[in-house]
C-alpha cells in the first residue's frame, strides 16, 4: 500500500487515491511541503477549527534551504548515512502515528509511553531523536539519563489535545475546586479530589500531577489509574482529553451526570455547584481533533457495506462512536487484536490513517481500513518529514545539538513521581 503521503500527493493531482479509487483529503494544503508552515503559529493543514494554538507554542524556524530542495531520495541517504556514523551514539524513535518516510528509519516504533521506555534501554545514547509531538519528547526528557539530549525534528510538531489544557489555567480550576470542596479527607481517609492527566499533556501538568497526590493515565491503562484514583479520593478532575475520561469512567460504572466538564473559559468551569459537588469525574474540555473526526454514521456505513466486520477505535474517539463499535482500545490494543486474529477478518479501525494504512500493509491476511473515508492524518504528527530528520541527524554528526527539548529541574522530579506512581498502579486481581 502506498503511504499516506503519496496518497495525498496522488489525490491532489488526480483526485483518486494510489490506488486509483476517488478519495479527498482534510485539507489540499496537506500536499505541500510541511517547511512551508515554518516560522508560523499554526497546527498545520488538517488540524481542526477547534484547535487553537497558544502565543508561546514552539515554532520551528526555517530549515535549511539544501534539506528543502533536496529529492526525498537523496533525504533517504543522508539519514542512513548519518545514522552509520552516530551509530549506538542515537537513538531514533518513531510514533505509529508517523508517516512511513520516517518510520523506516525508526529504532523503536511504539506509542509514547512505550517509546519512553525503549529510550531507556539504551542509555548510551547521548541523543534521543523523538518523531512524535512535544509533550513526548518532553517525557522522554523527563525519565533520560542525566546528558542525554532529546531532539525534537520539528519544534512546531506540538499535540493539539495536549494545548487545551495548560498550567495557568488547572491551577486556577484547583483552586476553585479546592474552595468548593475543602481539603480534609473524609472518614475513609479519602481526599477530596485526585487529579489525573493523560499521557498527552505537558510535563508542567505530569508536575502538577505529582505535587498534588495525582498521576499519569495512558490510554491502555487508563481504567488501573482511576481505580487508584478513586482508593485515593472521591473523585477525579480528568484533563486534558474528555473523551478518554468519559469512556473510561462509563465501563467502569460511573454515571454520566457525575462528570460534569470543565471548561476553563467559563465560571465554575460551566458547571453548577451541584453538579461539582456530586461529581466523580470532571473532565476536563479536550478532546483530539483526529479521533474526533470518527462518527456512528461511519460505524454503521462500515456495518452496511462490509457484514461481519470488527469495528475497533480509540478510546479517544466521542462516546456514541465507542458505544457504536464492537471494541475499542489504545494504538497497543488494535495492534494487538488484530496481530492476534487467526481467521481473515474485516476490520474498520477509528485511529491515525498512518498506523492503519501500515497494519493494512502488514496483514494481507485480512482487510483493514480506517473509519473516516477522508485522509486526514495528525496534522503536527505531520509535520516531521525526512528532511527535518535527515537536519537535526546532520547537525549531530558535526557535534551540534538543535531542536533540544529540555524539561525545567524544577517540574522533572514531580513529573517523574506522577509516572512513577501510573507504573506502580496494579490491574485489580480478576473478580475482586
Ligand atoms: S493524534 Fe490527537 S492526541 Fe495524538 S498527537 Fe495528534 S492531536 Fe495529539
Amino acid at each position: 500500500m502506498a503511504s499516506v503521503d503519496v496518497i495525498i500527493q496522488s489525490i491532489r493531482e488526480t483526485g483518486r487515491n494510489a490506488a486509483g479509487r476517488p478519495q479527498e483529503a482534510c485539507s489540499p494544503a496537506l500536499a505541500k511541503a510541511p517547511w512551508e508552515f515554518d516560522g508560523v503559529l499554526q497546527y498545520g493543514p488538517g488540524s481542526s477549527m477547534g484547535d487553537v494554538i497558544p502565543t508561546g507554542s514552539p515554532m520551528q524556524g526555517a530549515l535549511p534551504e539544501e534539506y528543502r530542495t533536496a529529492p526525498v531520495d537523496e533525504l533517504h541517504e543522508r539519514i542512513r548515512a548519518a545514522k552509520a556514523t552516530l551509530g549506538d551514539r542515537v537513538v531514533i524513535l518513531g510514533h505509529f502515528y508517523q508517516r512511513d518516510e520516517i518510520v523506516q528509519h525508526a529504532d523503536f516504533l511504539g506509542d509514547s509511553f512505550q517509546l519512553a521506555n525503549a529510550a531507556q534501554t539504551v542509555p548510551n545514547a547521548e541523543a534521543i531523536v523523538f518523531c512524535g509531538v512535544h509533550f513526548m519528547a518532553e517525557t522522554a526528557d523527563v525519565l533520560a539519563r542525566e546528558g542525554q539530549a532529546v531532539i525534537l525534528p520539528n519544534l512546531a510538531a506540538g499535540c493539539s489535545m495536549a494545548d487545551m489544557a495548560d498550567i495557568d489555567s488547572v491551577e486556577a480550576c484547583w483552586a476553585q475546586l479546592e474552595a468548593l470542596y475543602g481539603t480534609e479527607p473524609d472518614a475513609d481517609g479519602r481526599v477530596p479530589i485526585v487529579p489525573v492527566t493523560y499521557m498527552n499533556s505537558s510535563a508542567a501538568l505530569k508536575a502538577f500531577c505529582g505535587r498534588h497526590g495525582g498521576i499519569v493515565c495512558t490510554s491502555s491503562n487508563a481504567e488501573t489509574v482511576l481505580e487508584w484514583a478513586f482508593e485515593r479520593g472521591q473523585r477525579v478532575l480528568f484533563f486534558p482529553d474528555q473523551h478518554l475520561g468519559r469512556n473510561t469512567a462509563k465501563k467502569m460504572g460511573v454515571e454520566l451526570s457525575r462528570m460534569p466538564m470543565w471548561n476553563p473559559r467559563k465560571p465554575l468551569g460551566g458547571s453548577s455547584g451541584d453538579e461539582l459537588l456530586d461529581a466523580k469525574v470532571v473532565l476536563w474540555h479536550g478532546f483530539c481533533s483526529v479521533h474526533k473526526r470518527f462518527t456512528v454514521e461511519q460505524v454503521e456505513q462500515a456495518r452496511a457495506e462490509h457484514p461481519g466486520v470488527r469495528v475497533i477505535v480509540h478510546p479517544e474517539c466521542p462516546m456514541p462512536v465507542v458505544d457504536a463499535a464492537d471494541e475499542s482500545g489504545s494504538t497497543d490494543y488494535i495492534r494487538r487484536a488484530i496481530e492476534a486474529a487467526t481467521e481473515p477478518t474485516t476490520f474498520a479501525i477509528g485511529t491515525e490513517i498512518n498506523m492503519v494504512n501500515r497494519l493494512a500493509e502488514q496483514h494481507p491476511e485480512h482487510t483493514i481500513f480506517c473509519l473516516d473515508p477522508v485522509v486526514c492524518p495528525c496534522s503536527t504528527m505531520y509535520r516531521i518529514h525526512p528532511g527535518y530528520l535527515a537536519w537535526v541527524l546532520e547537525e549531530l554528526v558535526a557535534g551540534r545539538v538543535v531542536n533540544r527539548i529540555e524539561v525545567p529541574e524544577s517540574e522533572k522530579a514531580d513529573a517523574r513521581i506522577a509516572l512513577e506512581r501510573m507504573l506502580a498502579a496494579k490491574p485489580k486481581p480478576a473478580g475482586v
